[in-house]
């Protein structure tokens, strides 16, 4: 994205705000002018939760700011003393939804493009043998590499592909940069498409017993050792591309009859310091999917690190059959047991 100044006018009000940057289509982003920085995992890149969209361009109709995070808003040439109305809290949620409906026609546009491709077929068919033992010593074995059409691109100094595919279609496609720029920075989708599920199995249907694992590379090395039961049904093996799962991939998974979490260690942590949320991933992904339709499995480690140290895969379906419920603890503001979709 080439990076664009704010225009004059906005410069006056928003220019002073660090971090701030273009983001396309009308809109840049910055630190926020009420919460700041407060609270932000700086691995994760700057703060950009404070969203600027401009009037010239976009859907906007007045140009306004306002904070992902702690729902500040202001509006251009409002008297800052003064609260946000009503009305003008109401017109920025229209508008909030026009652009959103923008966006997802923008990826979907994306996603048919991307299925017209054959690049990606390419990352996999040249990847030379040194580039497939990388896949190797990541614990994932030839079968899944020719399944998935994993493969290794040349992109920022090399990058191992993911193809995230449902039956033949490929839904995006991922990248995993072998030099990070920090740690907790490895991976990027490719630009214009964004975070799905990974099918381990893409032609399996997404109902029965799931199991979900963080990341497509533990998801293909839980699956490799299987296949796995709970009480008696076979388990589906998918994985979610991100610890707080994007509410519109929990809403795919809502044809299952039961959910089995397995995510990494850190996910059970409760973010400090951060304005407006006390909950750990895994209390709000549950949360989210509903309760009663799911149990997690708490593993001491990273579930791919775990195998590749000799976990036996005796050992890790008595874990499955250990799964738990997640015990909620009664809360003032009533989020415990929320749950959306069918039937509710
Ligand atoms: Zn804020």
């Amino acid at each position: 994205m080439n990076d664009r100044p704010l225009p004059p006018d906005l410069r006056q009000k928003w220019g002073h705000l660090r971090f701030l940057r273009y983001k396309g289509n009308g809109e840049w982003s910055a630190e926020c002018p009420n919460c700041h920085d407060d609270g932000h995992d700086n691995s994760k890149g700057k703060p950009d939760r404070f969203m600027i969209f401009d009037h010239n361009t976009g859907t906007s109709r007045k140009a306004r700011g306002k904070c992902r995070r702690c729902g500040h808003l202001e509006w251009l040439g409002d008297d800052p003393s003064k609260p946000i109305t009503p009305k003008q809290r109401r017109e920025d949620e229209k508008e909030r939804r026009e652009l959103a409906k923008l966006q997802e026609q923008k990826y979907l546009d994306r996603q048919e493009w991307l299925r017209q491709q054959t690049f990606w077929q390419e990352f996999h068919e040249d990847m030379t043998k040194g580039q497939r033992q990388i896949w190797h010593k990541a614990g994932v074995g030839n079968w899944a590499i020719d399944l998935h059409r994993l493969g290794y691109s040349q992109r920022d100094d090399g990058a191992l592909s993911i193809p995230y595919m449902e039956g033949s279609d490929i839904n995006t496609l991922q990248f995993r940069l072998m030099k990070p720029p920090s740690p907790g920075d490895k991976y990027r989708f490719l630009t214009g498409t964004r975070a799905e599920l990974f099918r381990v199995w893409p032609d399996e249907p997404l109902t029965g017993v799931i199991l979900i694992t963080e990341g497509a590379k533990k998801g293909i090395v839980t699956f490799q050792g299987g296949p796995y039961t709970y009480q008696g049904e076979s388990i589906t093996v998918i994985s979610v591309p991100m610890k707080n799962v994007p509410e519109r991939l929990i809403k795919q998974l809502l044809d299952a009859d039961l959910l089995i979490w397995l995510l990494d260690p850190d996910a059970y942590e409760i973010p400090r310091r951060r304005v407006g949320v006390q909950e750990s991933s895994v209390s709000r992904n549950i949360r989210l999917a509903g309760d009663n339709r799911c149990l997690m499995v708490k593993a001491v480690d990273k579930i791919d690190d775990m195998f590749l140290a000799g976990l036996k895969t005796t050992t890790f379906q008595n874990m499955l059959n250990q799964a738990q419920p997640y015990i909620r603890k009664e809360s003032k503001d009533g989020r415990q047991g929320k749950t959306y979709g069918r039937g509710s």
